[in-house]
């Protein structure tokens, strides 16, 4: 593959301007005049739709193939969702048309949509009030902190900490981090996959502003204990943050609102099939219960007594914007539309396939590769390598050789306090004869991995990018292509 520059030719044109029909304007001041030609690609309309069909090509994606990225739920984004916010009425809205009623009916559809998503994922999670701003799921626990902190601070507590399971993502300690709390871990209990009460118990004290909680785990282990934490937080007047990432599996079963949670995020690109971007654009709304609702960001989307909607920005507690605007309208849109599409009922199927998906995988290949907590798993299992690594077959060799056979690898080396960690999560939108297809590929991994070992050392061989050093890409990374 080349850069597109490489591929330009002097005087080829792909699109001719017709002839100006306008007066021109005065002369452009000298100063303002480049003083070198742009230097721009001069290609034919073939040569782009080549050239970018081609990298499109060497890149994989839910649309190309199976890809069981454990934490992430990487399943198919429905075309009807883009279709929908692909409609004029909420793509072309500009964030500055006027929202009152008095000539702001162009609004107050969007507006509609808006405070029908919130109602609506308050009654999924069972949670008050939710606000739509936060532009991923890091951003939703960044804004979940600030809450927190502002609710403290609001009551006069001194709190210093945040108390943090060594199993949680990592967006978690980075989070509580950056809100200005120093971060405890809490250690997981190695036999039963779930958080050390005791352990939790002892480090609870009159600093701790908070416990963030993942459920299910990074370990697509379902924590029953949850009241109890709960209630060891409240009695100290710690507050509760749970990550919603992994809420693919617990539609419709358990609402974090009805075990006491205060605070929590929903990441929409996992749970309602909005498209995963590099970074963006993306959505983490975040939900809230009573006492925290006060500190929500501005603005609030009220429901007049007449019917309309209007954004209200007198929230004199308010911890003030998170986002410009309203937050990823569009992404918004899409979420709304895969919720109304499927229903409470198509919800719950969801949760029901997802967990059955990787019970199913994790039961056919527990013979083959370790299971370092081997019990009936939520929507993703966690396997190791660690059987193959005695053989000099470690995780990231299984993630290149998957490449190779068309499948993009499981997380790897995650959650960290798993050796050799190999985290799959298939999601409910993968079909039965796929799921067979890929534990045959493990399978077959693991044969190899015993007689061959050292064939893996060469993996991939049909990627575009083959085995770069991933030492040197760390440390001495050279991103610039000569031409
Ligand atoms: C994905 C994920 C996050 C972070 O969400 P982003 O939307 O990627 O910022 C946080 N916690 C867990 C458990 C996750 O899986």
């Amino acid at each position: 593959m080349s850069v597109v520059f490489e591929r330009s030719v002097p005087g080829r044109r792909g699109v001719r301007l017709p002839g100006c029909d306008v007066p021109l304007a005065e002369a452009i001041p000298e100063k303002c005049l480049r003083e070198r030609s742009a230097e721009l690609c001069e290609l034919s309309e073939l040569d782009v739709v080549r050239h970018f069909t081609g990298l499109s090509r060497l890149n994989f994606g839910v649309d190309t193939g199976f890809y069981p990225l454990g934490s992430c739920t990487m399943k198919y984004n429905p075309r009807v969702s883009e279709r929908i916010a692909g409609l004029a009425g909420f793509s072309q809205l500009h964030p500055f048309l006027p929202q009152l009623r008095s000539g702001g009916m162009l609004t107050q559809g969007a507006l509609q949509l808006l405070y029908e998503l919130e109602h609506v994922l308050c009654e999924i999670t069972g949670m008050e009030a939710f606000t739509l701003q936060p532009l991923a799921g890091a951003h939703g626990e960044l804004t979940g902190m600030m809450l927190i902190a502002a609710y403290h601070r609001d009551k006069g507590n001194r709190r210093q900490t945040v108390l943090i399971p060594d199993e949680a993502h990592g967006t978690n300690p980075s989070s509580a981090a950056i809100t200005g709390y120093r971060t405890v871990p809490v250690p997981t209990d190695t036999t039963s996959g779930r958080l050390d009460l005791e352990a939790l118990e002892a480090l609870i004290d009159d600093e701790t502003a908070a416990i963030m909680l993942t459920n299910p785990n990074t370990l697509g282990i379902f924590n029953s204990d949850i009241e109890r934490v709960v209630e060891l937080a409240h009695a100290r007047d710690a507050l509760v943050y749970y990550d919603g990432a992994n809420l693919n599996a617990i539609l419709g079963k358990f609402r974090p609102g009805d075990a006491g949670i205060d605070v929590m995020h929903v990441n929409v690109h996992k749970t309602c099939a909005t498209p995963h971007g590099g970074g963006g654009p993306g959505a983490g709304p975040v939900g809230v219960r009573k006492h925290l609702v006060p500190f929500l960001p501005i603005s609030r989307i009220q429901k007049r007594q007449d019917n309309s909607y209007m954004l209200d920005y007198d929230q004199p507690k308010s911890i003030g914007y998170v986002a410009p605007f309203y937050g990823n309208f569009s992404i918004l849109v899409r979420a709304y539309a895969y919720i109304k599409l499927l229903g409470g009922e198509g919800l719950v199927e969801v949760s029901e396939n997802a967990v059955l998906n990787a019970n199913y995988v994790m039961q056919a290949l527990k013979e083959r590769y370790a299971l370092p907590y081997d019990r009936t798993c939520m929507h993703e299992c966690v396997l190791s390598a660690s059987r193959q690594a005695e053989k000099g077959v470690h995780a990231i060799d299984i993630a290149k050789a998957l490449i190779d056979r068309g499948y993009h690898p499981p997380t790897v080396y995650f959650p960290l306090i798993v050796k050799e960690a190999m985290m799959i999560e298939p999601t409910e939108t993968e079909s039965k004869e796929t799921l067979d297809a890929f534990i045959s590929a493990m399978l077959e991994i693991a044969d190899e991995a015993e007689q061959n070992p050292d064939a893996f050392a060469q993996l991939p061989k049909n990627a575009p990018v083959c085995r770069p050093d991933e030492v040197k890409a760390a440390r001495d990374m050279d991103v610039c292509y000569d031409i």
